[in-house]
């Protein structure tokens, strides 16, 4: 079993996941510009023709959907960490691996749990 996570790497993961959370707000307003519908005026399309801007609004759909499931798990984590929860898996209670939490600190399973 992993040993439990060591306060000083809990609060660096809590400012990790707040870096990530605002970095992730960023982009989304990026995104949402991008998703908006296509504009029928030539103008404001630009150089793009009307084809390719839909396939990039396509696209951007698709990014907006994971950014806003990647907010949610960033959410949801930082909610853990308030209530003193975080660092275990949300299944089994275990707690999860720090190597795991390092490189996602978002993640809520332990990886018998799956995820
Ligand atoms: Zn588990």
């Amino acid at each position: 079993m992993p040993e439990p996570i060591p306060p000083e790497m809990l609060a660096d993961l809590k400012a990790e996941l707040e870096r990530q959370l605002s970095r992730l707000e960023r982009s989304m307003a990026v995104t949402d510009e991008a998703v908006r519908p296509v504009e029928l005026d030539q103008q404001s399309v630009g150089r793009l023709s009307r084809m390719d801007s839909l396939q990039n609004q396509h696209m951007s759909q698709n990014l907006q959907e994971r950014e806003q499931v990647r907010y949610g798990a960033i959410k949801a984590a930082l909610k853990r960490w308030e209530a003193g929860t975080y660092g275990r898996c949300t299944q089994c209670g275990e707690p999860l691996a720090p190597g795991r939490l390092m490189v996602m600190p978002e993640v809520e399973h332990c990886s018998r749990c799956g995820g």
